[in-house]
């Protein structure tokens, strides 16, 4: 059974445990304004856009599209064995959020690319959200 969420709980707030909860359940909730519907990450107190305090978790479509990528080939932490990508993904309720692609790889480009929310878990048993070509 993988991990839900990060062990440490140095880098875990009040407003980061709903979030890792969901994704848990594999499927992902990001905060979402109850005054403006701006969704925001990563979780915070307040709306960047009117500074609201109100929100309310929503559980996140699932798609998105590659806004950037790279592939490393250098070993820089022990648990992510090169070589992997990483992908920063514009979701469709508007946050930017980075991940990694798997399954298959685009032909060609890889910028704006649809996506798809899956989740896998890390070299080092963590389940996190992924994307796939969607
Ligand atoms: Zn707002």
């Amino acid at each position: 059974m993988p991990k839900s969420r990060p062990e440490s709980r140095a880098v875990m707030t009040m407003y980061d445990e709903p979030m890792w909860d969901s994704i848990g359940e594999r499927r992902w909730a990001l905060q979402c304004c109850s005054r403006c519907s701006t969704f925001r990450y990563p979780p915070a107190p307040n709306c960047p856009e009117c500074l609201s305090l109100d929100s309310e978790w929503k559980a996140l479509c699932g798609d998105g599209t590659i806004l950037s990528w790279v592939i490393f080939h250098r070993e820089y932490l022990p648990e992510y064995k090169p070589p992997y990508n990483v992908v920063a993904v514009q979701l469709a309720e508007g946050p930017i959020v980075v991940s990694n692609l798997i399954g298959n790889e685009p032909q060609g480009s890889w910028i704006d690319q649809k996506v798809k929310i899956t989740y896998a878990a890390d070299q080092a048993g963590h389940l996190l959200p992924k994307m796939q070509l969607g």
